[in-house]
């Protein structure tokens, strides 16, 4: 341990006290009876003492469980306990449908509290997917400044055009544009541009054509087939 804390030291690389649920102590299992907040703060608790007796503070802690509820408790615990940097994760949050949920409520749901400073994404599915579902948790938090806002009505009687594969062609499109920027794409041309008002730019459609605007004021008619093509263009233009 000594001589880890040492290499560590010497070449600035910070330790990460990482607990989790399914590899408890079984000293704490049989304390707590069973994975509870305490005992995993409890746990986390014992390897910072052991690394602070050899003066080494350079830490960050997680506590992850794959019980969301439990996860967030044990983080609140810990957030009132210590001093450290926090990393957040959901473990074996599962595939990249539940999984991202269980993370955005799970990570997100602290992050909007103000706790936590690093995350980890843990999803069934190809890793680049975890970097994209922790890309969406810090953007619907507020917390990352970059990337595209794409925002789009839940349809509705008035949808009168194929609107679901507009909107999952632009996510895919836009998923490495940087720009920090709000993109609308709505259901009808009737309440979409007033709607999406507070978007950069964005497209509303109708029968076989659509509106494209920016902030709200219509900048023209376009087919619907050129429909996404004529939003880049404009996004392009941002
Ligand atoms: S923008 Fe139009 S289609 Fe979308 S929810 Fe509003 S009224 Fe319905």
């Amino acid at each position: 341990m000594r001589k880890v804390v040492d290499a560590c030291r010497a070449h600035g690389v910070p330790i990460r006290v990482g607990v989790n649920g399914g590899s408890l102590e079984k000293e704490l299992l049989a304390k707590y009876g069973r994975v509870t907040p305490e005992a995993l703060v409890e746990s986390a608790l014992g390897h910072i003492r052991l690394l602070e007796k050899y003066d080494f503070t350079d830490v960050c802690v997680s506590v992850k469980s794959s019980d969301v509820p439990l996860n967030m408790k044990a983080y609140r615990l810990l957030h009132e306990t210590v001093d450290y940097p926090l990393h957040l994760g959901v473990t074996e949050a599962g595939t990249p449908s539940m999984g991202l949920i269980k993370s955005a409520v799970g990570i997100g749901g602290l992050l909007c509290d103000g706790i936590g400073d690093t995350i980890r994404v843990s999803l069934t599915a190809d890793p680049t997917e975890e970097v994209y579902a922790a890309k969406r948790i810090l953007q619907a938090c507020g917390l990352r400044r970059t990337g595209v806002n794409l925002i789009s009505c839940p349809t509705c009687g008035r949808t009168s055009y194929n609107m679901i594969p507009i909107v999952e062609e632009l996510e895919r499109r836009l998923a490495d544009c940087d720009k920090q920027i709000t993109v609308a794409v709505m259901g009808c041309v009737v309440n979409g541009p007033g709607e999406a008002s507070a978007a950069d730019v964005g497209i509303a459609g109708g029968r076989g054509e659509g509106l494209l605007f920016r902030h709200g004021t219509v900048l023209r008619k376009v087919p619907e087939e050129k429909l996404i093509d004529a939003l880049m263009d404009e996004i392009g233009k941002l």
